[in-house]
């Protein structure tokens, strides 16, 4: 589809509901004048009444909204030219999208602002439903862990701080993954120079911290996969971060992640260092379907690792699954589902699969993931006792779904909520690692870690002069 802006130049906001309404298509910018027979122009004029936004097709179909006055802020002029253009675009949908014209990857947040401003719940839902189109069961969730995000805001002050560090290697790369992992079976000699890296800016991290006075609030060992450490490079990890960080009685996870990565060695050891919460990611229980993305184990070995894990510590426990996955069905979804409830970890996140920029989905029959079939699988984990508690989107996610965290009451993860809603302070360590800081009017200040594992190894310079940064900003706020 070519699509045409008159009279204004808001580009991004228009480019984004279309792949969002889209995300298979290719959506190319026209120059001069509409031509061809399958185009969209979005169109800024002045009427009677003052400023119009009008939606136009190739078709000629046409809808106007009333603007009004001049413009405040280009964001309500935005909105309104995306309202017409959604309005248009969805006339003759039968079924239409979830998320109505909602195209950010944070969708409580939305929600968060709307209660900072004093909606109440009711008010904030009907905002949803009339200005945004947002359907039933997507507003349900928005405003439930927009609710679990209030809660942690208000438990936030400007004093805290919440640490990442990233472990970006994996035994295999999953043919789906978009991350920056690296293969151990090829790029394993790069573990020990990173760790050594690693080592220099987490005992950097951990003076900054303290000259600062800020209280760590969580701890979050993601990756790529952190379990891939074989035991005595856990215990070096961990050691250090206790060591230098400190931080007793915050929470920690250990994104173990593959099962087969998990040891009862390893586990004691991240007990031994305070870790409270880890994560065993089946992503699916259909071993078919385990072996088409290139993942190295079975779900036998999961439900061994869980059982290990539960036998043998405290951990709490989350356990991912993605809907979507090439290969997978409908009725195969369902049954990783009932199969990772049956086990009862403390969380479960229901990612929808994020597709590679234009690449098709290989999703059952159709080869589409439907929102129906999304809903099953939240109803079956609600049912068991799990509530929704943090919510993020992703661009070319299948279906245009959402990415759900839920959890037994009490056993929610804070680094998750804190970090995805922007809440406060969150400090990167590791390659890839982007640090935010999150100010009290809304803005961010990010500070980025060099992107692969091969340019962090031995960027000492870069390190010291991110960290002089952070120091910088903390020092300011
Ligand atoms: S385990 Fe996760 S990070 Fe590693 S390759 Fe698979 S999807 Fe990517």
């Amino acid at each position: 589809m070519t699509f045409y802006f008159e009279g204004h130049e808001l580009v991004n906001p228009i480019q984004q509901l279309l792949i969002c309404l889209y995300p298979g298509g290719e959506h190319i910018r026209g120059e001069g004048k509409p031509e061809g027979d399958d185009y969209v122009i979005s169109r800024l004029q002045r009427g009677g009444d003052g400023l119009e936004a009008v939606a136009e097709d190739s078709g000629g179909r046409k809808v106007c909204l009333k603007y009004g006055g001049e413009p405040e802020n280009s964001h309500d002029l935005g909105e309104c030219l995306r309202r017409a253009m959604y309005l248009l675009l969805t006339e003759d949908m039968e079924e239409k999208p979830r998320w109505g014209m909602l195209t950010g990857v944070k969708p409580s947040k939305l929600v968060l602002n709307m209660f900072r401003s004093g909606l109440r719940a009711a008010e904030a839902d009907r905002k949803l439903r009339d200005e945004y189109f947002v359907g039933d069961r997507a507003r349900a969730l928005c405003l439930e862990t927009a609710r679990v995000s209030q809660k942690y805001s208000d438990d936030t002050d400007s004093k805290d701080i919440d640490l990442y560090i990233g472990i970006p290697f994996c035994p295999a790369k999953c043919s789906y993954c978009s991350f920056v992992s690296n293969d151990v079976r090829k790029w394993g000699e790069l573990v020990p120079p990173y760790l050594d890296t690693l080592e220099y800016e987490i005992k950097g991290m951990g003076r900054l911290l303290s000259r600062h006075g800020r209280r760590v609030r969580s701890i979050y060992i993601g990756g790529g996969t952190p379990s891939i450490l074989d035991e005595a490079q856990t215990e070096r990890l961990l050691s250090l971060v206790r060591g230098e960080i400190g931080a007793d009685g915050a929470e920690f996870t250990f994104e173990a992640g593959r099962p087969e990565t998990i040891t009862a060695e390893k586990l004691k050891i991240v007990e031994k260092y305070g870790v409270g919460r880890i994560s065993i990611n089946p992503q699916t229980m259909n071993d078919g379907v385990l072996r088409g993305v290139g993942r190295l184990h079975t779900a036998e070995d999961v439900e061994n690792c869980y059982k290990t894990t539960r036998d043998t510590t405290g951990l709490e426990i989350n356990m991912d699954l993605i809907a979507g996955l090439p290969g997978d069905d409908d009725d195969s979804l369902f049954r990783s589902v009932e199969r990772v409830i049956a086990l009862a970890p403390d969380n479960i996140t229901i990612h929808s699969m994020a597709r590679k920029k234009g690449a098709p989905l290989r999703f059952g029959k159709s080869g589409e993931l439907s929102s129906g079939t999304m809903d099953r699988c939240h109803e079956a984990v609600m049912a068991a006792g799990y509530r929704p508690y943090y919510l993020y989107r992703q661009k070319y996610s299948a279906g245009g779904l959402e990415n759900v965290g839920f959890a037994k009451k009490g056993s929610e993860c804070r680094y998750n909520v804190v970090m995805m809603e922007e809440l406060g302070h969150v400090a990167a360590m590791g390659s890839g690692g982007v640090s935010k800081l999150v100010y009290g009017d809304g803005s961010i200040e990010r500070i980025t870690n060099p992107k692969y594992p091969i340019d962090y190894i031995g960027a000492y310079d870069r390190i010291d002069q991110n960290l002089r940064r952070l120091s910088l900003l903390l020092e300011k706020d």
